[in-house]
């Protein structure tokens, strides 16, 4: 998931590729020894982590004075994610850097067994400093949705958590998710050594070639990828929206 500005709708594919690198990724052997844990683990959060751990869960779970939830769309979300069979490890690593914008990653370990299709375990990482400082601004003449667009603080943190839960939901929904994820990193990997190769001369041709020939893959990957994880973010920025502006 992304937010700078530097990073919005308007860029170019190239970007889009570079960026969308650091979102979703596999791993291997970083689940928990001992027994098998399942659901939401929040076991690697600091004390102050788990203080913001807690708002998010507060909001999530929150309901009418009639036992309503007051955010469907996250409540259910949140819920199945607590049941599900393999944990979901919940991080909130600093930003490493400057170009370190996404807001939200997903990272899945592969199952062993080649025929299983769901992973053994994921960890979602959170970024708070990155949301809370993501613009949220409509700029003149921008439509469609705008991640975080009139949020602030656990709101915000809601909506990032929707997406990559979304994605946890999809490793398991969709059968081909972590084959075609697996095949959206390998082609990442590929066009950022493209665009290495285009600073120089002699291979600038030959690497602009090669960016093109796997662009409509990675789109088409991409869009199958991100596109139910942004639909069900939008879902939720809207029940948090319109609560907020409620309460305003
Ligand atoms: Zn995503």
């Amino acid at each position: 998931m992304r937010t700078s500005k530097t990073t919005n709708r308007r860029n170019s594919w190239i970007l889009i590729s570079v960026f969308s690198l650091i979102t979703l990724t596999s791993f291997y052997g970083r689940a928990a020894g001992g027994t098998s844990p399942t659901g939401i683990i929040t076991e690697r959060l600091s004390v102050r982590q788990m203080e913001i751990w807690r708002t998010i869960e507060q909001k999530a779970l929150a309901q009418n004075a009639a036992g309503q939830p007051l955010y469907p769309t996250l409540q259910e979300l949140f819920s199945w994610a607590k049941m599900t069979s393999f944990p979901i490890y919940i991080e909130m690593p600093e930003a490493r850097d400057l170009w370190d914008c996404a807001a939200g990653t997903f990272l899945f370990e592969k199952p062993q067994a080649p025929a299983q299709s769901q992973p053994t375990a994921v960890t979602i990482l959170l970024r708070v400093a990155v949301i809370d400082r993501a613009a949220g601004e409509r700029t003149a003449g921008e439509h469609g949705f705008v991640p975080f667009e009139g949020l602030k603080g656990v709101d915000r943190y809601c909506e990032a958590l929707a997406h990559e839960l979304t994605h946890a939901r999809q490793s398991v929904t969709d059968l081909e998710f972590l084959q075609l994820a697996d095949r959206r990193k390998s082609l990442n990997d590929e066009s950022v050594r493209f665009q290495l190769l285009r600073r120089t001369a002699e291979t600038r041709q030959s690497a602009t070639r090669g960016l093109q020939a796997i662009a409509d893959e990675l789109r088409l990957l991409t869009e199958r990828i991100e596109g139910p994880a942004r639909a069900v973010e939008q879902q939720v920025w809207r029940e948090l929206r319109a609560r907020r502006d409620k309460d305003c």
